[in-house]
């Protein structure tokens, strides 16, 4: 047989993976490792696409997503974090933050493009990057700053060659929050070099201390930014695949473009669904959000009281323990306290080589399974300082 594509047979299987094959062939387990809400979608708005199904709305919808929830993007945006976005222009609803993506890189990309992440990051853009034949070029990100992007950082990182950056806050797996102050003092550098800035806003309703900034707020680069949000973290809805991405309409239109050849349009029951989300779906975030922050609180005193010395995430629902003071490495201890303790936890270094001495602990669970999976943590750090 002839050679497939070599890109694609070089990419690493998600580090994730793995700990969920050895979790899943063992019993009693408590995973800590899932990236998803615990919680069902609220039922108002699952209703509203089973009423979608009856009323026989069963075929495409236009590519960039139903008009009527285009607007409600629009009203969200606009309403919620104070940024202008046209609905018939600058709005493309994806199939889940995913799509959106890949559709940034392969629109802007060209082979051999620099596009700058941060490390640790999200698992799915470098192989983004380098589907579209880019290179990513990493910035290590530290507990000691907060696990933020530095103004010096991203400045050394910019080349002729860069073509955009990639940023996630609130941050997955670091939990880390960007403020507004934080990216005034990037924003005179993007705009100078005229890098793209996506930035991924899938975890904007889930920031716990001080409030959740784009850098599409600063009208100076407004243009340059392509903005990735979604119905999965927020609203609970990561079965629907549903997604979205902003964009200034000359780039919006390019993205459209692969978009409409590749998928077409999103799932047309879930863009229903999505609608009754924005529409009456924002107590359900704020009760969400404050389930998920009583659950941080938890956590992280517990792991800090075992010696394990976190900073206290802004948002999302993961914690990056340091686990240094166990004295093994991140992917021995992953595996150990999986086979001893039975809780599945990520290392860090799943999401890059800055995550060696960190696992993700993602705190979207049953407070009592938290208390259990504390527990037997504990019980494992005990074990190996009697060792
Ligand atoms: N971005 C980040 C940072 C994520 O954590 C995830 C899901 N784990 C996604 C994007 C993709 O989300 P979805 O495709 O479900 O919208």
């Amino acid at each position: 047989m002839k050679p497939i594509n070599s890109t694609i047979e070089r990419l690493k299987p998600s580090g994730i993976r793995k700990y969920f094959d050895l979790a899943n062939a063992m019993e009693g387990v408590i995973s800590l490792g899932v990236g998803e809400p615990d919680f069902d979608t609220p039922w108002h708005i699952s209703a509203k696409a089973v009423e979608s199904f009856a009323e026989g709305h069963t075929h495409y919808t236009a590519n960039r997503g139903l008009i009527a929830l285009r607007r409600q993007i629009a009203n969200y945006y606009r309403n919620r974090y104070g940024i202008d976005y046209d609905p018939e222009s600058e709005i493309l609803v994806t199939v889940g933050g995913s799509e959106a993506v890949d559709l940034c890189c392969r629109t802007i990309i060209e082979p051999g493009d620099e596009v700058i992440v941060l490390d640790p990051n999200y698992v799915a853009y470098e192989p983004a990057i380098l589907m579209a034949g880019g290179v990513p070029v990493r910035i290590p990100l530290t507990q000691a700053h907060d696990f933020k992007l530095l103004p010096e950082d991203l400045e050394q990182a910019i080349t002729e060659r860069t073509k955009a950056v990639i940023v996630n806050f609130p941050s997955n797996p670091t939990g880390g929050v960007m403020t507004r102050e934080d990216y005034a003092r990037l924003v005179p550098i993007l705009k100078a070099s005229g890098i793209y800035v996506i930035s991924d806003e899938i975890y904007s309703e889930l920031v716990f201390d001080g409030e959740f900034c784009s850098p599409a707020h600063f009208d100076e680069i407004r243009d340059q930014v392509l903005v990735i949000n979604g119905f999965s973290k927020a609203f609970a809805m990561t079965g629907w695949r549903l997604g979205y991405l902003l964009a200034n309409p000359e780039l919006s239109a390019q993205l459209t473009k692969v978009h409409q050849f590749v998928i077409m349009s999103a799932p047309t029951s879930a863009q229903y669904a999505a609608i009754e989300a924005l529409e009456h779906g924002m107590p359900d975030i704020a009760a969400m959000r404050g389930e998920y922050e009583a659950r941080r609180n938890l956590i992280c005193a517990r792991l800090n009281r075992m010696g394990l010395t976190t900073n206290v995430p802004k948002g999302t629902f993961y914690v990056f323990a340091n686990i240094t003071s166990s004295g093994l490495m991140s992917d021995e201890f992953c595996v150990r306290l999986l086979e001893e303790q039975k809780v599945a936890v990520v290392p860090g270094t799943a999401f890059g080589e800055s995550g060696e001495g960190f696992v993700r602990i993602s705190y979207a669970t049953s407070m009592e399974q938290i208390k259990e999976a504390c527990a037997r943590i504990e019980g494992f750090l005990e074990t190996l300082r009697d060792a």
